[in-house]
C-alpha cells in the first residue's frame, strides 16, 4: 500500500495503472474510519483491481462555527485499517495542495443543496460537490463508492456526476449500524455514554415510520408527527428536521410513494446526527 499526499503524483501513478486497463475503485472519506467506511472499501476491493481511499477533512464543507477543528483526526490508525483491508493507495492531501492560494472554483448543485441538511448547513454541499469533483479529476476512478448514511450527499453527487459527465459509475451502499440501530458515524465519537443512548431515537423514529407504513399509513404529515412525538420525549434531543421526500428532486411528499426517502437530523446535546431510510414499497 502506498501513501500519496500529492494530487499530481497520484494522478500520474493512477494514469499509468489505467493504461494497463485495471479497474479502479475509489472511496472518499474524511477519516476516523469505522465499519461504515470498511463496507465501502471491502466492496471496492471485491469489484476492482485497484482500490484508492482518500482521507481529507475538507474545510470547504464546514460552515463557520461547525466542528472542522474538532473533527476526529486519526490518520495513523486509519492508515493501519486501510492496509489491513487491502487498499492499494491512500490519498492524503493537505489543505494547501487541495486549495492553494487563489483557489476560486466551486460547484453548486442547485435545488438539491438548499433543502434538508442544506438549510442548517448553508454551503455544506457546495463544499462536498467541489471536493468530490476535484477528487474524481485527480483519481479518475471507474467506480465511486458512497454510503446511504449520507443520502442527500449521495443524491447530490450522483446528480453532479450525471450533469457534468464525469466518466464514473456511482454505487451507494447501505448504512452500517451498530447492533442497537445507531448508524455508524465519525461524529458518534463526540457522544458521551448518556447521549449515545439518547441518540438511538433517530433509528427508533425511522423504525416507527416503517412500522406505520407497513400498517397502511400513507399520510406523511401524520408519520412525521408520530416521529416527532417519539423524539421529543427526550429533552436532550432537538429536531433539526424530519422530512419525507422523493429520492430525485428531494421535494417533500404528502403521501408515501415507493422509493421515498425519510430523512432526519437531530441534535443530541451539541452533536448533530443524521439518519434515513428508503421506503421500498407503498
Ligand atoms: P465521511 O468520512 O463521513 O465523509 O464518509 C465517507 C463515506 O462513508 C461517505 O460516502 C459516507 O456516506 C460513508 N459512510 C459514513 N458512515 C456510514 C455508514 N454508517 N454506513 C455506510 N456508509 C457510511
Amino acid at each position: 500500500m502506498k501513501l500519496i499526499p500529492d494530487p499530481e503524483k497520484i494522478s500520474v501513478v493512477i494514469e499509468k495503472i489505467r493504461q494497463l486497463k485495471k479497474r479502479i475503485g475509489f472511496v472518499p472519506t474524511m477519516g476516523a474510519l469505522h465499519s461504515g467506511h470498511f463496507s465501502l472499501i471491502n466492496r471496492a476491493r471485491k469489484e476492482n483491481d485497484i482500490v484508492v481511499v482518500s482521507i481529507f477533512v475538507n474545510p470547504t464543507q464546514f460552515s463557520k462555527g461547525e466542528d472542522f477543528k474538532e473533527y476526529p483526526r486519526r490518520f495513523k490508525k486509519d492508515i493501519g485499517f486501510c492496509r489491513r483491508l487491502g487498499v492499494d493507495f491512500v490519498f492524503l492531501p493537505d489543505r494547501n495542495n487541495m486549495y492553494p492560494e487563489g483557489y476560486s472554483t466551486f460547484i453548486n448543485v442547485d435545488n438539491l443543496s438548499d433543502c434538508l441538511c442544506g438549510v442548517s448547513r448553508p454551503g455544506h454541499f457546495r463544499g462536498v460537490a467541489t471536493v468530490v469533483a476535484k477528487l474524481l479529476n485527480i483519481v479518475h476512478p471507474d467506480t465511486l463508492y458512497l454510503g446511504q448514511k449520507d443520502a442527500q450527499q449521495a443524491i447530490i453527487i450522483s446528480r453532479m456526476v450525471k450533469d457534468l459527465n464525469f466518466p464514473v459509475k456511482v454505487k451507494v451502499l447501505p448504512t452500517v449500524r451498530q447492533g442497537d440501530g445507531l448508524a455508524l458515524s465519525s461524529r458518534n465519537a463526540y457522544l458521551n455514554k448518556q447521549e449515545r443512548s439518547v441518540a438511538l431515537v433517530l433509528s427508533k423514529a425511522l423504525r416507527l415510520a416503517e412500522t406505520l407504513i407497513s400498517n397502511g399509513q400513507r399520510n406523511c404529515g401524520r408519520i412525521i408527527s408520530r416521529m416527532k412525538q417519539l423524539i421529543e420525549r427526550n429533552k436532550q434531543a432537538k429536531i433539526d428536521y424530519i422530512a419525507i421526500v422523493d429520492p430525485e428532486q428531494l421535494k417533500e411528499l404528502k403521501k408515501i410513494a415507493p422509493g421515498c426517502l425519510i430523512a432526519l437530523a437531530v441534535k443530541i446535546g451539541k452533536v448533530r446526527l443524521i439518519d434515513n431510510t428508503v421506503i421500498g414499497c407503498a
